[in-house]
């Protein structure tokens, strides 16, 4: 089976072909873990897991090593913890901060039916192979100290700029380039820094005298490193992370290594946009992973964003999430108490062209419909090929226990408003029973009158 993949670096579609093929490496870089995930994070997430689940599928589950990080110290943590915890020492709120944080990220993703990844580095964990590596580029000419900083010297890599695209000058315009006196030139960019009294800090590298901590970027190449090697196949995440963060990693990596690529296929995901808008806390249209787990199962979601093309850019919708609902809804019933069988061929192919994970549902759909008609073949194929996208995990009990937190009923309350409304209807006062059923409604009761008497459903 050949495996295609859209590689950054290159800019066109590639065969997939490992390093090695008993054990595929595949680095994506993970939250900072400061406050909930929102839902533009769950996209990688969501996205790097379909593409887990479909490397286990080509090379067998033990021949894929899937590395995520989670980024436990920066400024954003450290000015949350001070926030959130003004009476505690920093160190202390910090890690309150980030242990909390940290378990909310796995409980969300596990809810979005993300399998965990092999291994979950933590920064905080690898400051001392950040301190070898910087130790490394130093030696080799392409980092400098100045004023208790090092920082990696862009000039000394002829290449630098590859993967964006982009020359220094067009970078420098660009980005918002902090101008500092410590910089030889305005691209170089930070590896480690001195920390101020409070905040965090590593006894330095190169002999510099104070405590320091180390800049974002070299945490993933030094993460990789460890638990992939110098060199490995694939390294994910958001296309807002090719410039600067994926292009340091890649200068940091390479000059260290002497090496032509720090990863063969650089994969990154499109955009998420909210209702056709940007997503900002100032908008008002900041959906965390938290909230939508409140109001649809973690599979609604997943699906959801499955339904475009990770390249593409993602327009977040209610209409959506209430579609998604709908085909699950039907596909649960279908395959109720039915075991999934063979794999559809279709499924795999559109998985294989670049992760084509519409194309894949489509197929899912026609599935679907051949098993409205009775064929049991393809039921049992439609779960299993639902299921290998991390999709119809649950039972069919499971899944129709699911309740919305806003449409949490309670129940004796409903009896009661409906024993009432049925005495008004009886004394012929129809604007109480009126108000009585908008009451209900209001809860996301529907009610029915028949002849046998009043019934009541949840509302979707
Ligand atoms: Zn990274």
């Amino acid at each position: 089976m050949e495996l295609k993949l859209y590689d950054t670096l290159t800019r066109e579609k590639r065969i997939f072909t490992p390093l090695d093929r008993s054990n595929v490496r595949m680095y994506v870089c993970g939250p900072t873990v400061y406050d909930f995930a929102h839902v533009g994070n769950a996209r990688p997430v969501i996205v790097f897991d379909v593409l887990f689940r479909l490397l286990r599928h080509i090379y067998g589950d033990e021949h894929v090593t899937y590395v995520r990080n989670i980024t436990d110290v920066d400024d954003k943590i450290n000015a949350r913890a001070a926030e959130e915890y003004p009476a505690l020492p920093l160190n202390e709120a910090i890690r309150k901060v980030t242990e909390t944080t940290d378990r909310q990220f796995h409980e969300d993703v596990a809810a979005l039916g993300c399998l965990p990844p092999s291994a979950e580095p933590r920064a905080t964990e690898h400051i001392t192979e950040m301190r070898a590596l910087i130790e490394r580029l130093i030696k080799s000419g392409n980092a400098y100290v100045e004023q208790d900083h090092v920082l990696f010297s862009v000039a000394s890599m002829p290449d630098y700029g590859k993967l964006a695209r982009r020359s220094l000058d067009e970078m420098i315009a660009g980005a918002r380039v902090e101008v500092a006196p410590y910089k030889r030139a305005p691209m170089d960019f930070v590896l480690w820094k001195p920390s101020k009294p409070g905040e965090p800090a590593w006894p330095s590298p190169a002999g510099i005298k104070t405590p320091g901590r180390p800049g974002w970027h070299i945490e993933c190449s030094a993460m990789s490193w460890k638990h992939l090697g110098e060199t490995f196949d694939i390294h994910g995440g958001g296309i807002d992370l090719v410039f600067p963060h994926h292009e340091n990693e890649i200068a940091q990596s390479r000059c260290a290594f002497h090496t032509p690529v720090m990863a063969n296929y650089w994969v990154h995901n499109g955009f998420l946009q909210v209702e056709g808008e940007k997503m900002a806390k100032s908008l008002g249209n900041f959906v965390t992973i938290r909230d939508l787990l409140k109001d649809w199962p973690g599979e609604v979601i997943r699906l959801t964003m499955l339904l475009t093309h990770y390249r593409q850019p993602l327009n977040w919708t209610t209409k959506a999430l209430r579609e998604s609902q709908r085909t699950l809804d039907h596909w649960y019933e279908l395959t109720a108490g039915v075991e999934p069988t063979i794999l559809c061929a279709d499924v795999i192919g559109a998985l294989a062209d670049d992760l084509n994970t519409p194309k894949a549902i489509a197929s899912l759909h026609e599935l679907r419909t051949e098993a409205a008609k009775g064929n049991m073949g393809a039921c049992g194929s439609l779960k299993a090929s639902a299921q290998l996208i991390g999709l119809l995990q649950q039972t069919a009990v499971q899944w129709a226990g699911f309740r919305p937190a806003s449409l949490v009923i309670d129940e004796s309350k409903v009896t009661a408003l409906i024993t009432a409304r049925n005495a008004a209807r009886q004394a012929k006062n129809f604007q109480e029973s009126d108000r009585l059923r908008d009451e209900l409604a209001k809860m996301g009761v529907v009610v029915k009158d028949t002849k046998d008497g009043t019934t009541w459903e949840i509302a979707r």
